[in-house]
């Protein structure tokens, strides 16, 4: 049997300078037939069972799943689709909104913290502290050499966390301009999608160019061999969906867990249970 090509390899954002551009958002990188993707959301959920359960018996590793792109990029789709197969157990999702004011006061890594996976969990963040070096720069929310700084305290916020036994996996979901225009006016066409609609995608959106740029110093300035970053192409959902599950049953597969081996008396136990007389 021929190994399989690694996702990870092929979406991982190389080193040097990097621009958003360079990235096919309609591409589909080593896409497998339906049948091998059904295959392979199975053997996700058991590796996922697996790594919860050698939690129980005391490993202490976890995975976190870093979501950011554009609006209609699919955030929310991927969380349904590729991170749905899990089930509730073992997951540990946050999307992070606009900061409150409590948050504002504090450093901006603060509300991150305290949303960090526990050992066994998947943490899954559905935007991340890379807002603070996207909207923020784009915005101006915050001074130029407060934002500038950022770029190197990630990078230590995530060595500190992959010494402490979390695999972090970030992924960059590619949307194209022109894709981004047809899922915000089939969201006009759709009465039962008009919620999904805010006027704010709109002025996100004439800030393209801005954001690309901001993605773009982050892909270059943040992609390290503790964190790499990884970008999905996003144009067409079906396979940015199995793209991040792939990437996460890579991700857990190297991992390889194991269940716990507790140390039952298991003839003793049978007998226990056995039918009263
Ligand atoms: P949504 O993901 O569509 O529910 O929107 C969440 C909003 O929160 C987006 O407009 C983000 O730009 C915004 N947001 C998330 N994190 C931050 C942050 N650190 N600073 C400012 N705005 C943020
Ligand atoms: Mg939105």
């Amino acid at each position: 049997m021929s190994k399989d090509a690694s996702l990870r390899d092929a979406l991982r954002v190389p080193t040097g300078p990097i621009s958003t551009a360079g990235f096919d958002a309609g591409g589909r990188p080593l896409a497998p037939s339906a049948k091998k993707m059904a295959q392979h959301l199975e053997e996700m959920a058991d590796l996922q069972e697996r790594f919860w359960a050698e939690s129980t018996g005391g490993g202490g590793r976890s995975v976190l799943l870093v979501l950011q792109g554009m609006d209609t990029a699919g955030k929310g789709g991927v969380v349904t689709h590729a991170v749905g197969v899990f089930g509730p157990i073992g997951i540990e999702y946050t999307a992070f909104k606009k900061p409150t004011k409590e948050e504002l006061e504090h450093d901006f890594l603060w509300r991150i913290r305290k949303r960090l996976p526990r050992p066994g969990m998947i943490g899954v963040f559905d935007r991340s502290h890379y807002e603070d070096v996207l909207v923020v720069r784009v915005h101006g929310l915050v001074p130029q050499a407060e934002w500038e700084a950022r770029y190197d305290a990630i990078n230590a916020f995530e060595q500190e966390l992959t010494d402490g036994g979390t695999t972090v996996l970030k992924v960059f979901l590619n949307v194209s301009y022109d894709t981004q225009r047809e899922r915000l006016l089939r969201r006009l066409d759709e009465p039962e999608k008009h919620w999904k609609f805010n006027e704010g995608d709109i002025l996100e959106r004439a800030r393209w160019d801005d954001y690309q740029a901001a993605y773009g110093s982050v892909l270059e300035r943040c992609s390290t061999d503790a964190a790499p970053w990884y970008v999905v192409p996003a144009d067409h959902k079906t396979y940015r969906n199995w793209a991040v599950a792939e990437l996460l049953r890579e991700t857990l597969t190297e991992l390889d867990p194991h269940y716990p081996q507790p140390d039952l008396d298991v003839a003793s136990l049978r007998e226990r249970l056995a039918p009263p007389h």
